[in-house]
């Protein structure tokens, strides 16, 4: 034992010394130019992809041209991919599907990854970290020329600490290549882009696998009993059927029909490595005394469920055993049971729902956040397969600001010091243009990716380069909406109105000032238009007390006055909803929250301001 401890220390030794030994060496940009970009002819598409975005960013930021090729020349060359990576040194048979290693040396460079999607990330590493480059949007890359000459030597190696990372943003959703520049793993499946981490997003699933409208007339015991009926024929605002109800989770034949239903669906689609067997979107989970028995005894709603997805698992586990049943942990079920434990091939998709976005996860002031973060602590004991579904969106105002970016990175942390493996961070998937999203969606994204990353250098990352010297005003404006809500003591979750996160009329003026010291500020045509797109949730902020005189209640109808809307409010406003209406249709905005369509927010405006067909907003 003594002398293999000698042995690994003389080794160590001679490994340092080649590290130290590369770091004061360097290899010279000039020496490049006529270096090829090595691609074995074995390589996977990915990595072939991987090649062309080297040759691309290459060009940007050495200057130079350079030619991909399945043979190395005689000078320096770029290795791509961990075959060609066999040249040089660089291990790869450990990094999984994404972990990468680069290696700087005299002779050239290597970039190497796990398969599929390693090598290509390793290229985007690679650029962001020694190039200064940065994917802000998909049309705007900062890939700055090179103001030095030459690379220091040395290695640098890199995992992504959580195995599935989504950034559910229309910014991401709509664009391919920049999700993956980005490293987001739920949206190309293509194999030149790595394709997808195909451990997917558990989600709400009951609702398709022993659907009401099947089976609810012949048996409606199959469904839960909630105020002493059972609720099988759900209509009016409940008859969506991930509204309506939940089956009752203790009778045999729904544990027969959903394991059916979740074999069916493993053998149409062998290579799914995740099934969901999760609740509807709704409290009506079932009363009966079977469910209620296992609930009291466990103190718990998740316990008939997790009794039921074990079921299922083991079920499952006879067939294939390599596959997982994936269950929300959401709402009435977040609390874990106290003995009924997830069986080991069962994952758990833990929702935050219910936490205040405005506050960290970890804030101790805030009592929910407190008992979502000793729930995660709990499951984490229960099971080493945690998957969290988080909210990054205000999905009652989409347009409205949102001040929760200073919680993206703590909230990341915590989920990464969890041992968190899989990360959905749900913002507004059906609108580009919600509230600042291109910021937004580049530092949730970053972070996914890195969580270590300052997410207050992310944000002064973007927007320095992305607004250049009109960035000023807007930092002040993000500051004074979060500042503002943490001096209010707000804690609302992601359904908010602007009082609930501060936003009345001193801050709506602040706001478009800022934005219009902004405008003053932009120094050309192009920088001009990303500040008047951000501008946008100016004037949805001024506009508030239309919004609010339209709904009582969000997302319900629009309330029927019978009075007008008062004077005060058509002045202060109407000059405002002008430009806002404006702006969304110049920028591609079309949806006012996650229901309701711009134009349909339009119809109610022009109502409010009792307009005449004819008359413009
Ligand atoms: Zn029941």
């Amino acid at each position: 034992m003594k002398h293999a401890i000698v042995t690994c220390g003389i080794i160590m030794l001679g490994i340092c010394s080649m590290l130290l030994g590369q770091t004061e060496s360097r290899l010279e940009l000039a020496a490049m130019k006529e270096a090829p970009i090595v691609l074995p002819a074995d390589a996977i598409a990915s990595e072939k992809y991987a090649a062309e975005e080297f040759q691309r960013l290459w060009k940007m930021v050495a200057g130079q041209d350079l030619a991909i090729s399945t043979s190395p020349a005689s000078g320096p060359c770029i290795w791509i991919g961990p075959n060609a990576a066999a040249a040089v040194p660089v291990r790869t048979d450990d990094l999984g599907e994404e972990g990468l290693r680069i290696s700087i040396a005299p002779n050239g460079i290597a970039i190497a990854g796990g398969r599929p999607r390693g090598t290509l990330y390793g290229v985007y590493e690679f650029f962001e970290k020694y190039f200064g480059v940065r994917f802000l949007t998909h049309d705007h890359t900062h890939a700055p020329p090179a103001a030095f000459t030459a690379l220091t030597c040395g290695q640098h190696a890199f995992t992504p600490v959580f195995e599935s990372r989504f950034s559910s943003f229309a910014e991401t959703r709509r664009n391919k290549e920049f999700s993956v520049r980005m490293r987001c793993n739920q949206v190309a499946t293509e194999a030149q882009y790595g394709g997808i981490c195909k451990n997917r997003t558990n989600s709400h699933s009951f609702f398709r696998q022993i659907p009401s409208k099947t089976y609810g007339k012949e048996h409606p015991e199959y469904y839960g009993l909630v105020d002493g009926e059972r609720r099988w024929n759900v209509d009016g605002k409940d008859a969506m059927p991930i509204l309506g109800n939940q089956p009752c989770l203790t009778n045999p034949d729904v544990l027969r029909i959903v394991t059916e239903s979740v074999l069916e669906q493993i053998e149409k689609h062998p290579d799914i490595p995740n099934v969901s067997v999760s609740t509807n979107d709704n409290f009506h989970y079932c009363r009966c005394p079977a469910c209620a028995a296992i609930d009291e005894r466990e103190q718990s709603n998740a316990a008939t469920l997790l009794a039921f997805v074990n079921a299922i698992a083991d079920e499952v586990a006879k067939k294939h055993p390599d596959k997982k049943i994936g269950t929300l942990i959401y709402q009435y079920t977040r609390k874990p049971p106290k003995t009924i434990m997830p069986h080991p091939n069962v994952q758990l998709q833990l929702c935050t729902i219910e936490c205040s976005q405005v506050r960290p996860l970890t804030d101790p002031d805030v009592d929910i956040n407190v008992a979502f973060c000793e729930d995660l602590k709990e499951w984490g004991r229960r099971s080493k397969d945690i998957r969290i579904w988080t909210y990054n969106t205000n999905f009652y105002n989409y347009l409205l600001p949102c001040p929760n970016l200073w919680n993206i990175e703590p909230n990341l942390r915590l989920f990464a010091a969890s041992s968190v493996r899989g990360i959905y961070m749900q913002g507004a998937g059906n609108t580009i243009g919600s509230s600042m999203s291109d910021l937004r969606n580049y530092v949730t994204s970053r972070l996914l990716w890195n969580p270590q990353l300052s997410g207050q250098e992310l944000i002064d990352e973007f927007l320095n380069l992305h607004y250049g010297p009109a960035a000023p005003p807007i930092r002040r404006f993000i500051n004074l909406v979060h500042d503002n809500a943490v001096k209010r003591g707000c804690t609302k979750n992601c359904f908010a109105t602007g009082a609930d996160y501060g936003i009345d009329d001193e801050i709506a003026l602040a706001t478009l000032a800022a934005f219009h010291e902004a405008m003053q500020l932009a120094d050309s045509d192009e920088v001009r238009q990303r500040v008047e797109k951000a501008s946008i949730c100016a004037y949805r902020a001024a506009v508030e007390d239309v919004w609010k005189w339209i709904y009582d209640v969000p997302n319900e109808r629009p309330n029927k006055h019978d009075e007008p809307m008062p004077a005060g409010t058509i002045l202060k406003t109407r000059p405002y909803a002008a430009i806002l209406f404006r702006l969304c249709e110049k920028y591609g905005v079309t949806m006012w929250d996650e229901l309701v369509k711009i134009e349909t927010a339009r119809d109610y405006f022009r109502k409010a301001y009792r307009l005449s067909d004819n008359e413009p907003l």
